[in-house]
């Protein structure tokens, strides 16, 4: 089986000579030692959230729970930013659902979405291939969206994106999928499950479709083997979310968990009401630290969605954690999983 492309782009990222888990540890915990280190002194809320935290104390990740956590009212407060506004390049607005407040805003840099666009092209290189036409569902087609990310990042794979008209409906796709030889397919969830039930559209899947990459919220199992068998192609799904700058993990071909976005993220599974880091096979609340320089840096950022570390190796060859599926969204106080995950503050 081919192992997934996220283990060599990490190698070469981390400067590493092979990909031992130890090893990957050790280098995400000087990552997040300089972080900690930038983000105390460019950034007004961590200097006054991590005053009393030397980030040469970190001696292990079970140290991380010495880190306070961040909430998603957090994202709310001005003197997160650490960089000048003129340093933004794009603001995504997020309400949360259920809240009255006021949206969650999320900045990125150039260089914050320089990496999201890196970690595309290996991500997409699980799927695609050169000579592929890739149809991408998802929004924000321009001004450096996740759209415009993928359309950026595919021609470096040799292939290239295509979207629907503005104002698309479903019904326009069949004649978009085959007039242009679409041979993968970016979508969410919804999408698919919209495109599976709409007659006459299955034959030109099968007849074109080799991947699909389905992204934005969870995908069921009921739903992949739908679609594996309607249009006879192989499926993959990535996790992510805005606040991850929208790639977080993919799917290889052994479909077994995410392989994660290392070099760039510190995925935790901590237990909700300590926060403490949970071992493989124990379902718990997914915390995001961005490693390296951003716009907003997160800081085991409490993304509500419940999840576990899978156990094992994978079968593809990759020695490396990976995350299981988001079995659904915290409830209040971090307590049990008391709603399916939606797919808020997702790309
Ligand atoms: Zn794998």
């Amino acid at each position: 089986m081919r192992l997934t492309p996220l283990d060599p782009w990490l190698v070469e990222r981390m400067g590493l000579s092979e990909l031992r888990p130890e090893d990957v540890s050790a280098w995400q915990l000087r990552e997040l030692r300089a972080t900690l280190a930038w983000a105390k002194a460019a950034s007004p809320f961590h200097a006054r959230r991590l005053a009393n935290v030397d980030p040469a104390d970190l001696r292990g990740p079970d140290d991380l729970a010495r880190l306070p956590r961040m909430t998603a009212a957090d994202l709310a407060t001005p003197g997160l930013l650490a960089v000048s506004q003129d340093g933004v390049a794009r603001v995504v607005s997020l309400r949360t659902s259920g809240s009255s407040g006021p949206p969650k805003r999320l900045l990125f840099t150039e260089a914050d979405l320089a990496r999201t666009l890196e970690f595309f092209v290996v991500g997409m290189a699980t799927l695609a291939r050169q000579g592929d036409t890739a149809l991408v569902l998802l929004p924000s087609r321009r001004d450096l969206g996740v759209a415009d990310l993928l359309s950026r990042a595919l021609p470096h794979l040799g292939a290239r994106a295509v979207h629907p008209a503005e104002g698309w409906t479903p019904a326009d796709l069949p004649a978009l999928i085959s007039d242009q030889g679409v041979s993968v397919l970016v979508a969410a969830p919804a999408q698919l499950r919209t495109l599976l039930d709409q007659a006459g559209t299955s034959s030109v899947c099968r007849a074109c479709l080799r991947t699909v990459l389905s992204s934005g919220e969870p995908l069921s199992l009921g739903l992949r083997v739908q679609v594996e068998s309607a249009w006879g192609c192989e499926v993959f799904d990535h996790w992510g979310m805005t606040e991850s700058g929208y790639g977080g993990g993919v799917e290889c071909f052994a479909h077994s968990g995410y392989h994660l976005r290392e070099a760039d993220l510190l995925v935790e599974v901590a237990d909700p009401a300590t926060g403490r880091p949970l071992p493989p096979g124990q379902t718990g609340e997914i915390l995001l630290t961005t490693l390296g320089p951003r716009a907003l840096p997160l800081v085991r950022h409490q993304t509500g969605d419940a999840a576990r570390w899978l156990l094992g190796p994978c079968p593809c060859g990759s020695a490396l954690r990976r995350l299981g599926p988001v079995q659904g969204r915290l409830g209040p106080g971090g307590a049990g999983v008391t709603q399916p995950a939606k797919g808020q503050g997702r790309p």
